[in-house]
């Protein structure tokens, strides 16, 4: 599996810094996890949208998934399409609040159907907790500590193994889910021992302990916000965990 970061600035994306966007690839199929705000346009210097064949988010809230909506726009306006958008639906994986809360974005007149009705380009998919297929990849979904529907995910494909938290505080069962994974792409949005909010984040000396925990094989932190200081979090992840971590970049792809 290749990963690769469209985006990975924390709760709001940062100067010339897409929030969270990724893309994983394997055999073939592209699959995107999370278009934070910012992160189409990084979509678009790399790939053709057209090219996705399957999206998985892990919330909605607005830095995760908010260029859903250029998404939309492009796969039902476009003029010279590379598939036809129509034909070929691409199938969402999200909470099962995703189609209204998209379609809001356009209107909530349910006689304008035609226009907030986003099924014709789309085939969404609510996510539940548990073992499920998108395309090449074997995913199992557990339920994350955040204040609305989350998810953390990991994804398994040829004898590889991947995690991702998420939007997360540690919870019982993060640990199962990462057991073992060759990387853990966790969060980190803050430096440990501040005033800090339960059941939202985590912080780098956590991502590091779970990361211990779990037994994997490579510690990738994401999600900093750019008022936190990056150099701080992965100091007290490293103090934690005492295999390889890294801080993801923009632009950059990983090998898993
Ligand atoms: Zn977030
Ligand atoms: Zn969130």
């Amino acid at each position: 599996m290749l990963l690769t970061v469209l985006g990975c600035s924390g709760s709001v994306p940062g100067p010339g810094a897409p929030a969270s966007g990724y893309l994983l690839e394997a055999e073939g199929f592209l699959l995107g996890i999370e278009l934070g705000n910012g992160t189409f346009s990084e979509l678009q210097s790399r790939r053709d949208p057209f090219e996705l064949d399957a999206l998985l988010f892990s919330h909605l809230h607005a830095d995760h998934c908010s260029d859903f909506s250029a998404l939309s726009v492009y796969r039902r306006y476009h003029p010279r399409p590379t598939i036809d958008p129509r034909a070929n639906k691409l199938p969402v994986h999200a909470p099962a609040e995703a189609p209204t809360r998209f379609s809001a974005q356009y209107g909530t007149d349910a006689a304008d159907r035609a226009v907030t009705d986003l099924s014709d380009v789309f085939d969404f998919q609510a996510l539940q907790v548990g073992k499920f297929q998108i395309g090449p990849f074997e995913v199992v979904a557990a339920a994350a500590a955040h204040p609305c529907e989350s998810f953390s995910f990991r994804i398994s494909h040829g004898g590889r193994s991947f995690a991702y938290t998420g939007d997360t505080d540690v919870y019982d069962g993060l640990s199962d889910l990462a057991r073992g994974v060759d990387v853990f792409m966790a969060e980190a949005s803050w430096t440990h021992g501040g005033a800090v909010i339960p059941d939202l984040h985590m912080s780098g000396r956590e991502a590091g302990e779970v990361a211990a925990d779990a037994g994997v094989g490579r510690l990738l932190l994401t999600h900093i916000p750019p008022w936190t200081d990056t150099a701080a979090v992965l100091a007290e992840a490293r103090a934690a965990f005492r295999g390889d971590v890294v801080l993801v970049r923009q632009g950059a792809s990983y090998e898993v």
